[in-house]
């Protein structure tokens, strides 16, 4: 741990607060999985962990924080989300692949410039915390100082990161391309400099199937099996017209999940956004791998890509966290994700229950990602990334948190209703890393 999270005081936070203690049933309302503890104190060492839960008040060695009446969550972990294209979020008019030549690749240009990439990354990072989430599997652009900058900001703040320089060496436009050699050896150096130290980690980071070429795959491939303790971040099977791109590309390939299969890409560290247009071949691959969809609704339904199937997920046995995908996300808020993920499942005559959609975003993102020792939950030893939230923010959410008449319908109205102007304090390994006003 870094110095700035061993010099914190010991701190009590009151509050209502929710966590889970294990998967919750898919659609149940009432479920022992869901630990929902009003009006009590929660516990925080000198250490920034968790130290306990009690009804009573605690002692004068205590610096005690009242958010009574407030709701108190494990801060939330967004596992896939782009940091340059906050500038392009809420882009008019496009499916995939137009969008990323209108609008991504000339933003992500810009991060060439290590001022750019550094501005880039310090307002991304509070932008996060500024919505509740404490920790995230981050894109940046194909610039290694990019991937610097995010890392940096992410440790000034003593956040848990995970990223990795984007690899992409074809089908992009002149400055953001990279080569296999030169690649590799950025790859090999950020390793070495941020790959567990603090709380950061590193993502051998694949932007997509079309964007690299066999070698580079395989080079990714390479440095994978060479180290299990790397991530892999990737997209796959997002959008109609891009897996039809793939086939073409990639003629050997029995599926789009197929070509990172074949290069050794998938194992328990991986997490590939969207899996909207896989099949059932695909799906026992993700299950017998380990590897994890960060299912991205609010994307999904901004560039039209498709639904995705979380019942035929769930069957197979893979997990699925949730995440924002911005800047094809159009918010960085994960209630509004959830909440578009309750209404992608509607359209699949599914029903996501509030505690599903919560777990999604962190416990069990958590232990998918190999990190429930450290987050995702209030156990005892975990490091304290919390957050406090207004059960309500304005009338309509006022009146409709008053007439509710059990907890899971208390939190689903505000899971639906709820966003970043809900948000009153976030805690980082202890720490209050954004506080309103
Ligand atoms: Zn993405």
């Amino acid at each position: 741990m870094n110095q700035k999270t061993s010099q914190t005081a010991k701190t009590a936070l009151r509050g209502d607060l929710l966590d889970f203690s294990a998967a919750p049933a898919w659609g149940a309302e009432d479920d022992a999985a869901v630990r929902f503890r009003p009006n009590h104190w929660l516990l925080i060492d000198e250490q920034g962990r968790i130290a306990g839960i009690q009804a009573e008040e605690p002692g004068p060695e205590y610096q005690r924080i009242d958010h009574a009446g407030k709701l108190i969550l494990p801060g939330f972990i967004d596992t896939h989300v782009h940091c340059p294209q906050l500038d392009v979020i809420a882009s008019y008019g496009s499916e995939l692949l137009d969008w990323l030549n209108r609008y991504t690749f000339p933003a992500e240009r810009r991060y060439a410039d290590p001022a750019v990439a550094h501005e880039g990354a310090e307002r991304f990072v509070d932008a996060l915390l500024a919505h509740g989430t404490t920790s995230a599997v981050v894109f940046p652009t194909v610039h290694k100082g990019s991937a610097e900058a995010l890392f940096e900001s992410a440790r000034s703040r003593g956040m848990r990161m995970i990223a990795g320089k984007v690899l992409m060496d074809r089908h992009a436009p002149d400055g953001l391309r990279d080569d296999v050699a030169q690649a590799e050896r950025d790859c090999v150096d950020l390793i070495q400099r941020f790959h567990g130290r603090d709380r950061l980690a590193y993502a051998v980071t694949v932007r997509f199937a079309p964007t690299s070429t066999p070698e580079q795959l395989a080079m990714a491939g390479a440095l994978c099996k060479a180290d299990p303790t790397l991530y892999m971040q990737t997209h796959v099977a997002e959008n109609r017209a891009e897996v039809d791109w793939v086939a073409q590309l990639f003629p050997d390939a029995r599926s789009y999940l197929d070509v990172y299969a074949r290069e050794g890409l998938l194992h328990p560290r991986a997490v590939l956004a969207h899996g909207i247009w896989l099949d059932e071949a695909d799906r026992r691959v993700l299950a017998r791998t380990g590897a994890q969809i960060a299912h991205c609704p609010s994307s999904n339904l901004f560039l039209g890509s498709g639904l995705f199937d979380w019942t035929a997920a769930r069957e197979a046995g893979f997990a699925v966290s949730s995440a924002s995908d911005v800047g094809g996300g159009t918010s960085l808020s994960m209630q509004r994700t959830l909440a578009d993920g309750y209404k992608v499942q509607a359209l699949g005559g599914r029903r996501l229950s509030a505690w599903a959609a919560l777990h999604s975003a962190t416990r069990g993102a958590a232990k998918a990602l190999g990190l429930g020792e450290e987050i995702g939950s209030f156990e005892t030893g975990r490091l304290a990334d919390v957050c406090v939230w207004d059960w309500a923010h304005g009338p309509v959410a006022e009146q409709r948190d008053t007439v509710a008449r059990e907890l899971h319908e208390r939190v689903f109205a505000w899971l639906l209703l709820s966003d970043e102007r809900n948000l009153a304090q976030a805690f980082v390994a202890g720490r209050s890393r954004f506080r309103r006003g």
